[in-house]
């Protein structure tokens, strides 16, 4: 027997149940059934008493015996009951389907053990199924019993729990012949790994709750450890290869800028990202980088800082957002930033005029214009540039990596890559989301800034809430009005915008109301935006258009309509809009009365935090991190046994180790990690989903 063997050459299989285990489980040969894990393990020492038994379709182990087997016959189908007793009392144990052989093997006055789910039916508790086994041995005893999983299918045609464990139990006699180290000498050492052969035993078969954590801890250390050698393998190749356009310098445009025209000093967290910005750059590899940073982190600085750097050493920039407004306001913020200086930027969106996109395809080639911002409208092939050298990315969970692979394609030489996200994952799994880049995090709020105060209102409250908004518009502030929007039910949701707005405008019949949402043209859109953003309108009624970026400092109430409906990183987006000025903001959540567990969960993490990291790791337990950042890169985390939210730690302790190893030894060539390389070779090298993200 080996590793490749089938699984029906496997002593009790046979070409028929293997035939079914693969079709039902996938397991073809015998690595996979050693890689088939127990989902848990019945502690064989917990016993149950029929009289004590209260909670139905539990699954328990019962001591007793059968006194007594009866066949039964009702119409056209049989049935097998026995009677079961423990020195508690009674039940019956049923079999709809059985054997021949069955019916004359079941022990009769024998001390067994039984094991399965109970039934209960006429205030009578019955086992249908059940397994036997006759009391064993001492050296049996202590072992924690695996539960595998299972399938009714399976079950039906014999392919029970004892089944498997009879298999497993054969299997694992092997495991000396089968299952070599993978680890060196060293690290078994440092970490206190259990041995690859008993970290395989003791999860089929554990000595004791120490010794499954003992296993587990190495399997899940494993995951982590090859899944991080084959990312940081990745990166070294990529940095081997990937030319890049060096900017060596920091000059005028930069300096003068800084000192003459930043309107705040940078927090300290933007000096951090920006020196590691500048270090990136520096080398003639083209940098691929993610730049983390909670809504209002300032990241939009850190941007035209770093376009100002490629200015300096010669090169155009582009930054590309992924909606129209958005663009818009970076563009007329960015302008406004560079009002007194004398840099050409311009804007390319889908509704720019011909005349001006011709002016722009002109400037762009013979290099009068030295920053595009824009949408999606600047990857199409007719814009080119003279000598791209950097390329920004806001927003990136909109953008494709196709997308992104297609800026690459604007120079000769790859210009190099910022991306700028606000959805903030924590370090360890933007690395398994982005595993081709490198992150840096904004951790820290520009100072002054009042936390957002945040409630939750319900329909009771509506009044008190409405005259909460007005007293604030009195104040001179501004309020938002967000109603859901989710894309199955549009028009039901349209229709409650309407009847919102209509709600709105009523009671505030005194101020002007704008309006947003997603069925607007381009132009309505900005004309509506423009409309609240120069306090023209005191109140703006939107969908979800205006979660990303928007920027109206004066706003200072959000009010989220029916907030049950929206998930926790879409809430914190929304809150995001406001707080950006120096009054204190407010948050008000509206919901019905009642609330799912989850939508509860959801509402008192918004009002309990405004930590952008403590919600996405809320987020993350709720919806699991696959979820986070849509399908387009799901399937990057299907780990089997490592949790990427709960073992940090692991997954911490792997990148380090992995670090250290490589920093001494790039090639894995040193004797002692022969059989980490080979390994690796084996069962990673090419199998990664993730390592063709990019
Ligand atoms: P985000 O990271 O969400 O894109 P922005 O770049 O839009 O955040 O910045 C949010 C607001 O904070 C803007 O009004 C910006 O001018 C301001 N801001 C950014 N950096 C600082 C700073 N260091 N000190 C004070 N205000 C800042
Ligand atoms: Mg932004």
């Amino acid at each position: 027997m080996n590793l490749e063997t089938s699984i029906e050459y496997v002593k009790g299989i046979g070409p028929e149940k293997a035939k079914l285990i693969k079709n039902v489980l996938g397991i073809s040969t015998v690595e996979d059934l050693l890689n088939f894990y127990p989902i848990r393990y019945l502690d064989k020492n917990k016993v149950y008493k029929i009289a004590q038994l209260q909670e139905n379709n539990l699954e328990i182990q019962l001591k007793g015996k059968i006194t007594h087997v009866q066949e039964i016959q009702t119409g056209k189908t049989k049935r097998l009951t026995a009677k079961f007793n423990d020195d508690s009392g009674m039940m019956d144990l049923v079999w709809f389907q059985y054997s021949k052989w069955l019916k004359e093997q079941l022990p009769i006055n024998k001390e067994i053990f039984i094991f399965g789910k109970i039934n209960l039916f006429n205030n009578q508790f019955s086992m249908p199924h059940p397994e036997i086994e006759i009391e064993e041995k001492k050296e049996n005893d202590n072992r924690l019993r695996p539960i595998y999983p299972s399938s009714e299918k399976l079950t039906k045609r014999g392919l029970n729990q004892r089944f498997f464990q009879t298999i497993l139990r054969n299997i694992c006699k092997e495991i000396p012949n089968l299952i070599q180290e993978n680890l060196p000498e060293y690290l078994m050492q440092s970490f206190k790994f259990l041995s690859r052969q008993h970290t395989y035993l003791n999860i089929h078969f554990p000595q004791n709750l120490d010794y499954f954590e003992k296993a587990n801890y190495r399997l899940k250390f494993e995951e982590s450890f090859f899944f991080q050698l084959g990312y940081a393998l990745k990166k070294l190749h990529h940095k081997s290869q990937a030319f890049g356009n060096p900017f060596p310098i920091v000059g005028d445009y930069f300096t003068s800028f800084y000192e003459n025209h930043l309107p705040f000093e940078l927090t300290n967290a933007q000096k951090r990202v920006l020196k590691e910005i500048r270090l990136d750059m520096k080398k003639p590899i083209q940098m691929n980088r993610l730049l983390q940073g909670d809504v209002g982190s300032g990241k939009t600085m850190v941007a035209l800082l770093t376009m100002l750097i490629a200015m300096d050493n010669g090169f155009q920039s582009c930054l590309m957002a992924p909606t129209e407004i958005l663009a818009q306001q970076h563009y007329n913020g960015i302008k406004e930033l560079l009002e007194k200086t004398n840099i050409n930027i311009r804007l390319l969106t889908g509704s720019t005029k011909a005349s001006e996109r011709k002016i722009i395809h002109q400037e762009l080639e013979n290099g009068e214009l030295s920053i595009l911002v824009g949408t999606h409208a600047v990857l199409e092939d007719k814009v080119k540039f003279k000598n791209l050298g950097l390329a920004i990315i806001d927003e990136q969970h909109r953008f494709g990596v196709a997308q992104r692979a297609k800026l690459w394609a604007k120079n000769k030489i790859p210009p190099h890559i910022l991306v700028m996200t606000a959805t903030p994952i924590p370090r360890t799994l933007a690395m398994s989301f982005y595993s081709d880049l490198d992150v840096s995090v904004i951790d820290e709020m520009p100072v002054g800034r009042k936390p957002i105060v945040t409630a939750h209102r319900r329909e009771k409250d509506r009044a008190y809430v409405y005259n909460f908004c007005r007293d604030e518009i009195k104040k001179g502030r501004q309020i938002y009005f967000v109603y859901p929007l989710i894309e199955e039910s549009e028009t039901l949701d349209y229709k409650n915008l309407m009847e919102g707005l209509e709600h709105v405008m009523n009671f505030f019949s005194d101020y002007n109301v704008s309006m947003l949402h997603g069925r607007m043209k381009p132009d309505e859109k900005d004309t509506a935006m423009n409309y609240f953003a120069s306090g023209k309108a005191e109140i703006m009624v939107a969908t979800t258009v205006i979660e990303v970026g928007v920027n109206v400092p004066n706003a200072s109430v959000m009010v989220i309509e029916s907030a049950e409906r929206f998930g926790l990183s879409q809430l914190h987006q929304l809150r995001g809009r406001v707080g950006r000025g120096a009054e204190q903001s407010y948050c008000i959540l509206m919901t019905s009365d009642k609330l799912s567990t989850e939508s509860r969960t959801r509402i008192k993490t918004m009002t309990e935090t405004n930590d952008g990291f403590k919600i996405s790791e809320v987020d993350m337990q709720l919806r699991g991190p696959g979820d986070i950042l849509g399908t387009q890169q799901s399937g990057v985390v299907d780990f089997k046994r490592l949790d990427l939210v709960k073992d940090s730690a692991i997954i911490k302790a792997t990148k380090k180790t992995v670090e250290k190893i490589l920093e001494k030894d790039p090639l894995l060539a040193q004797a002692n990690h022969q059989i980490i390389k080979s390994y690796y070779l084996k069962y990673y090298k090419g199998k990664n989903k993730w390592s063709k993200i990019s």
